[in-house]
């Protein structure tokens, strides 16, 4: 059976599904969205999970996130964000 992270499918970055990215990390469109605006926000380095991230990585992870909440308000001001 193929290991569906061995090639890791998130660190080939789409570039049809791309929309920001920075130095550390990009934005893309899910290929199996489940709502409406799903966007996946990946770490360029490639990590089994968020705490071996470094600071500026999670720094530039979070730059996206904020663009991309401003992006989505901008098409849909009626998009609430959930907690
Ligand atoms: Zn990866």
């Amino acid at each position: 059976m193929r290991d569906p992270n061995n090639p890791c499918i998130f660190c080939i970055i789409r570039k049809e599904e791309l929309i920001f990215e920075n130095k550390l990390a990009y934005a893309s469109l899910d290929s199996y969205p489940v709502s409406k605006f799903h966007i996946l926000i990946v770490p360029k380095r490639h990590v089994e999970n968020y705490f071996q991230l470094s600071p500026e990585e999670i720094n530039a992870c979070n730059e996206l996130i904020f663009k991309t909440k401003e992006n989505i308000l901008k098409k849909d001001s009626t998009v609430k964000a959930l907690i």
